[in-house]
């Protein structure tokens, strides 16, 4: 039952590990954009699992392709070829511009990230690495150091990012990024994109974050949206990098470009393809935004609407005067009240008070009108 689960959690699972909401959700099934609790209450995931099931739980194409490897083939290491390594990193390749051609298979953002830095270093001969305030770029021991948000923080050296996610959806002003490319590149440096969350499409107008700004880097790191939630992740480099790193290591993973990942990699191309999801993406994160802009005009506790596609933030402030953040306190009850509404919603900004919503990208417009509705209740809810 429940409360063995707690018990199991607070013996044995480490206290860094934290959960959302007071009585954290026991969660046992998922379909498409909805999620289902021991209970059976359903609920309308609009975190995706933090910006990672990017087609839907469970999607049922993904899943009988997941089947079918399963049965076939898990593990080879790279020392030995598997058709699905091929296959998928040939359409992979093919959704990036010239000369980004050369991909290296991991297993998580953060790997992505540690390898994305020891090929800048490779290639610049520079050690120093910048990134932006309020970064998240991952929890090992190097990426940690590029890592500057909330509890996260840590005083230590840090590459060029490419995330608004974590930081609460803080977008670039225009030019910005082409600017800092500029500098980075006038002193030798290289720049990284990290995709791992505004990749795959969810930003609508284009499949990367890095095409919004008009930029080309020199090494993208992808990792999340990219499996649907299995643990996969890439490095996408140009020939000339990814020389300049052979020269320096062999480069081993055992895991990365598993078959299962590959396969289930290749299902999730397929399907953002055929059912159009960049384009929804694009069409119901426009409709959002627009809706829960309105919350801003009729709440004097949103301070700020933001966003791309399906990556928006709305910031909680004490006033709109002062823009100082409501009282995580209140943040977490508007949060509670959401969910026993039936609505799922992530959180972000340092003092954890920004609403991070980034749902599936088959996310439809009645839903979108469902959530808006259930977030403007919490919200009347609250200032009574
Ligand atoms: N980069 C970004 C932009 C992220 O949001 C995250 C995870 N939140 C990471 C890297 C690290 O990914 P992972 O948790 O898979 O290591």
């Amino acid at each position: 039952g429940y409360n063995r689960v707690l018990e199991i959690h607070k013996e044995h699972l480490s206290p860094v590990v934290t959960a959302y909401f007071q009585k954290p959700l026991l969660l046992h099934q998922g379909h498409m954009e909805w999620l289902f609790d021991a209970e059976g209450s359903r609920y309308l995931d609009f975190f995706s699992g933090i910006v990672t099931v990017s087609v839907g739980h469970c999607h049922p194409k993904v899943n009988a392709v997941a089947q079918k490897q399963l049965g076939r083939l898990w593990h080879t290491s790279t020392v030995f070829f598997h058709p699905p390594m091929h296959e998928y990193a040939e359409k992979l390749a093919a959704l990036l511009p010239e000369p980004l051609k050369v991909i290296f298979l991991v297993n998580s953002g953060s790997e992505a990230n540690e390898l994305a830095m020891l090929m800048a270093r490779a290639h610049s001969n520079n050690i120093d690495i910048i990134s932006f305030r309020g970064a998240y770029h991952g929890c090992s021991p190097y990426t940690l150091g590029l890592t500057n948000v909330g509890t996260y923080k840590m005083e230590l050296p840090g590459g060029t990012g490419c995330q608004p996610g974590v930081n609460g959806v803080v977008q670039y002003p225009k030019g910005f990024l082409k600017e800092a490319f500029e500098l980075v590149r006038a002193r030798g440096g290289v720049c990284i994109a990290d995709e791992v969350q505004t990749g795959f499409g969810r930003l609508g107008s284009h499949f990367w974050g890095f095409q919004t700004h008009d930029v080309l880097p020199d090494i993208v790191t992808m990792a999340k949206g990219i499996g649907n939630g299995f643990p996969m992740a890439a490095v996408i480099t140009t020939p000339e990098i990814a020389k300049s790193l052979a020269k320096c290591l062999q480069h081993f993973n055992t895991f990365g470009g598993n078959p299962m990942a590959c396969a289930i990699g290749s299902a999730v191309l397929e399907v953002i393809k055929e059912e159009n999801l960049q384009e929804n993406s694009q069409e119901v994160g426009t409709y959002m935004l627009l809706k829960f802009a309105k919350l801003r005009d009729e709440f004097e506790i949103v301070g700020d609407v933001r966003g791309k596609g399906l990556m928006i933030g709305i910031e909680m402030v004490q006033d709109k005067i002062s823009c100082r953040p409501l009282p995580r306190e209140e943040v977490n009850q508007i949060h509670e009240d959401c969910k026993h509404m039936g609505l799922l919603v992530g959180r972000g900004s340092i003092f954890s008070q920004t609403f991070r919503i980034a749902p599936s990208m088959c996310i439809t417009k009645p839903e979108v009108d469902f959530a808006v509705e259930v977030f403007r209740s919490a919200l009347t809810q609250h200032m009574e």
